[in-house]
């Protein structure tokens, strides 16, 4: 009897466990390009042809390992709207009676697939180096889930970076080295940038066509798109930027959006490379002597750490997680993420670049878009949808914990020990952004006024019940109560009218 064996866009990989399950000459594989995933949020064009030609190129090297493949294309007249409804017309025409998939990293998926009226056996997603089962044991009874003790035990476990039994260099983590800001650099290496060919052109044109109002620049477009292309990248970074990967961590640059970082987030989510193979090979560099320890130890924290801890965590907290609101905010998304032109230069230019490239780097993220969406009070769900929409990487599983927890801060604290806030003064010190900027970073009140500062302080002062008793938060109201009483008030009530004009879509 035959089976459906389901690949969905972000599971790509040679030894996908619904793969390794599948009788090659019984079973149907199935991957279909439907409109509901292409829409459930207005997806990066760059993103949904990055997932689409990707899917082509694996279909076909699945058929040349002797899979039968059921490929259902987007303009196919006769494809479904949904994956639900690809899989019930290839039970129809199979007779199959039964749906073998690797869980999907999405809870919106996995409810669409429990509803079917066909059984659907999901098998676990063992492509992460932490099964989810382990993490819930490790999070189990602790009142607090640190990502650096995992991390310790990560590192433990699978021996990266480990020597006899004590971390490489005799320290866990580098990183008070790693947060240098950076300068222009002409020589610095430029990410590898892969042609399209003939058959991502014609996606290209395909998704062009399809969604042709969704946020963000299709062209150019030079992501990898097979398994081939993604290891050249790896290769290239490996070569080229690792060694510089740690000092330049935490900066950003208005004219340099990459510096040294990766750009190897969507190849690994969409399974085109292993998480364990690129610690592996960025171990190597170490060991040989090619990159130093402190760049080598940030770049294997993210993968080993924070992308392990945050599966972890999206997987332990179920489908509730994208409604958590722990401070209650309720503001609609300012008009600015989506293009509306705004004179602050920070905020313009990581919303440019993620226009046109469908990228930021972590800090762009986390103290730029992230940081001012929690400072102006912006309902989780509505940053969590923009982030989910406009990033090549954002799948679910990755994007709903760096977004809901570690950027809002919105999960009651479960990610994070206090929120990702600063004033100005982070942006100015990490970044050259201000240097051209309509407003001042170092005016704390008047018409110029770097409206982080404003709202760093107004942030604190509504939240004070929150968070004034936080260890990590003392000093930062033992500085707001010190200010003269006039002073505060004139901070909160220029915020207050910043607020207000941004959240009636005036450009601020
Ligand atoms: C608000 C917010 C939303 C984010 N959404 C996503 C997302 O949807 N998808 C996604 O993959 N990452 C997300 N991140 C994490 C991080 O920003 C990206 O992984 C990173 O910018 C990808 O670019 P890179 O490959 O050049 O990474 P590098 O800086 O070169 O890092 C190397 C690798 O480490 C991993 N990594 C680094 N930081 C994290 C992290 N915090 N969580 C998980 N993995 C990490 C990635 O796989 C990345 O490729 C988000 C971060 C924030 C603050
Ligand atoms: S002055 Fe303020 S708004 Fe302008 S770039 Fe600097 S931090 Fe951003």
């Amino acid at each position: 009897m035959t089976r459906l064996i389901l690949v969905l866009g972000d599971q790509l990989s040679d030894d996908l466990s619904a793969l390794r399950a599948a009788d090659p000459a019984a079973d149907l594989v199935v991957m279909a390009e439907v409109m509901e995933e292409g829409t459930y949020v207005p997806h990066h064009p760059q993103k949904i042809a990055l997932i689409l030609a990707a899917m082509r190129k694996f279909a076909r090297r699945l058929q040349e390992r002797g899979f039968r493949v059921a490929y259902s294309q987007l303009d196919d007249p006769e494809t479904g709207p949904s994956i639900g409804a690809e899989l019930l017309r290839r039970a129809e025409e199979t007779g199959a009676r039964e749906v073998i998939a690797t869980r999907p990293g999405d809870w919106r998926l996995i409810a669409a697939l429990e509803a079917l009226p066909l059984p659907v056996r999901f098998l676990p997603d063992d492509r992460f180096l932490c099964p989810a089962e382990e993490f819930a044991r490790w999070a189990e009874g602790r009142k607090q889930l640190r990502m650096e003790w995992f991390y310790r035990e990560m590192r433990r476990r699978t021996g990266l970076l480990m020597e006899g039994g004590e971390p490489a260099g005799g320290k866990w983590n580098f990183d008070a080295e790693n947060r240098k800001p950076a300068a222009p650099d002409l020589l610095r290496p430029r990410p590898l940038r892969f042609e399209p060919d003939a058959e991502v052109r014609a996606v290209l044109d395909l998704v062009e066509a399809r969604f042709p109002r969704h946020f963000g620049r299709l062209r150019p477009f030079h992501w990898p798109t097979d398994r081939a292309e993604a290891l050249l990248a790896l290769d290239h970074f490996l070569r080229e930027s690792l060694p510089r990967f740690g000092d330049e961590q935490d900066a950003m640059l208005a004219d340099d959006p990459f510096l040294s970082h990766a750009l190897l987030s969507s190849s690994m989510n969409l399974g085109l490379l292993g998480p364990m193979e690129v610690c592996r090979r960025a171990e190597t560099e170490w060991r040989e002597g090619r990159a130093p320890l402190n760049a080598v130890e940030g770049f294997i924290r993210q993968i080993l750490g924070w992308r392990e801890y945050v599966r972890g965590i999206w997987a332990l907290s179920g489908p509730d997680y994208m409604r958590s609101n722990g401070l209650g905010h309720s503001a609609a998304l300012p008009p600015l993420y989506w293009g509306q032109p705004t004179q602050m230069a920070c905020l313009s230019a990581a919303v440019a670049q993620t226009r046109d490239l469908a990228y930021a780097h972590h800090i762009q993220r986390l103290m730029v878009t992230g940081n001012f969406a929690l400072l102006a009070g912006v309902d989780p769900a509505e940053v969590h949808e923009w982030y989910l929409s406009v990033y090549i990487d954002a799948l679910e599983w990755v994007e709903a914990p760096n977004t809901i927890g570690m950027s809002q801060f919105a999960d009651h604290g479960l990610l994070g020990s206090k929120p990702y806030v600063s004033s100005g003064a982070y942006i100015d010190r990490m970044s050259d952004y201000c240097r051209g900027c309509a407003y001042a970073v170092k005016d704390r009140t008047g018409p110029r006024a770097c409206p982080f500062n404003l709202l760093y302080w107004h942030f604190l002062d509504r939240h004070r019940a929150r968070f004034e008793r936080n260890p990590r938060m003392v000093q930062m109201y033992r500085t707001w109560d010190r200010m003269e009483e006039p002073h505060r008030t004139r901070v909160l009530t220029e915020a207050e009218a910043f607020l207000g004009r941004l959240h009636a879509g005036e450009p601020v």
